[in-house]
């Protein structure tokens, strides 16, 4: 059997990946989003759970404005001010040693899988490279990651696939404990999963991950590329379990816009990436270490955490009366903090397409559902007015 294909005579020009809905957009303002004909949509998706201070956040843009007129890169063979400060603000804020620029999210991942692999490599034991993941798991689309998460749309056509993933039941510490091995390397986790369906881990599932691998030698990995950087209320989304990984990859807001990735490791997991072991040309380039800077001062000032926590709250309250009063539409509300979703009982594709007509932004995730991931400044007026339309969405898909 063939897989689907796209008819030669209608290629479009941007290869046809995404469903793109026909919407230019042409500006963006905080938490909204402006089209070529001026119409403004709330954007409760954040770019893509990137935008964590909002669209064209006056800090920000002066920071990158500023940085471009000086230097835009240098190859990583020499030293900047902004990407060795931009290191060890990173350290200095987690339980890190170093850290390794990249320029998206999936390539930090993939990043902290060769550091896993390296360090067990470096310590006489080339032979443990497996990694262990969840079902419905997210790392990105890169060959390695695809093998890691094992979604069949995906994976299907892209050839054989890497070797070195074995995939769990989301939450199954026994499944966990019978799928290591002697080969096991380490153990990847996204603590909130998002593109997966906004699973929360619990805190005693994380502190049980890191009781196992600390009793089978193994590494933990957290992908905190979506539920990091401020999005549960806390700046990595494990703070709120009080246990730390030994790698951790981030992105997304990490840049609010600007591509920037970062593969996160003690001194000990990073112990065999020596000189020559990796690279990148534009990881870590002065333009979105300057930006990575910026994003950084705001979220550290006083406050910002609690008023993120305090308006996370506020949308799970009002999201939560969403569902006791349209059971026959959300069926579930699931997620922390300013990360939430609903699993739908209609299509969530075609809650998606009614809350866009509407001038919502929302995303489709795993598990049938709908998923938001505002701006962290998403203002209480703001949520008001998504729960407005998702109140009269949801009384016309029940109808
Ligand atoms: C978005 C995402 C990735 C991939 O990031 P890209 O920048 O698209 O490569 C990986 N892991 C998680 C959890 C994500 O949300």
């Amino acid at each position: 059997m063939a897989d689907e294909y796209t008819p030669i005579d209608r290629m479009p020009v941007l290869m046809p990946v995404y469903a793109r809905a026909d919407i230019y957009f042409e500006r963006g303002e905080g938490c909204w989003l402006i089209t070529d004909k001026g119409e403004r949509y709330l954007d409760f998706i954040g770019g893509i759970a990137v935008t964590g201070l909002g669209h064209a956040h006056p800090d920000i843009v002066r920071a990158l404005k500023d940085q471009a007129e000086k230097l835009w890169i240098t190859s990583n063979v020499f030293k900047t001010h902004q990407t060795e400060k931009l290191a060890r603000r990173l350290v200095e804020l987690t339980f890190a040693d170093t850290v390794f620029f990249q320029n998206s999210g999936v390539e930090a991942w993939e990043c902290s899988i060769k550091t896993i692999r390296k360090y067990f490599s470096s310590i006489g034991q080339p032979q443990r490279y497996r990694v262990i993941t969840f079902q419905g798991c997210f790392h990105g689309r890169t060959l390695a990651a695809i093998a890691a998460s094992k979604a069949e749309k995906m994976v299907k056509g892209f050839g054989p696939m890497m070797e070195g993933f074995d995939q769990v039941a989301w939450g199954n510490l026994n499944e966990v404990r019978a799928a290591i091995t002697e080969e096991t390397a380490a153990i990847s986790i996204e603590p909130v999963i998002g593109e997966g369906g906004m699973k929360v881990a619990s805190n005693e599932f994380l502190m049980s991950l890191r009781k196992i691998c600390d009793e089978f030698g193994l590494l933990l990995h957290f992908d905190e590329i979506q539920c990091g950087m401020g999005r549960t209320g806390k700046m990595f989304a494990h703070e709120w379990a009080g246990v730390t990984p030994d790698v951790m990859c981030i992105a997304k807001a990490l840049g609010n816009g600007f591509p920037i990735g970062a593969c996160l490791a003690t001194a000990m997991a990073a112990r065999g990436m020596v000189v020559g072991t990796h690279g990148s040309t534009y990881g870590g380039n002065p333009l979105a270490t300057a930006v990575g800077n910026a994003v950084l001062d705001v979220m550290t000032e006083h406050g910002f955490m609690h008023r993120v926590r305090k308006i996370g709250d506020y949308m799970w309250n009002k999201f939560d009366a969403l569902t006791k009063a349209h059971p026959k539409v959300f069926t579930e509300h699931r997620g922390k903090c300013m990360m939430q979703g609903f699993v739908c009982a209609p299509l969530n594709t075609d809650v998606v397409a009614a809350l866009r007509e509407q001038k919502l932004l929302g995303l489709g995730a795993g598990d049938n559902v709908v998923r938001f991931v505002p701006p962290l400044i998403t203002t209480e007026a703001e949520v008001d007015h998504a729960v407005d339309i998702l109140d009269r969405v949801a009384k016309q898909m029940a109808s």
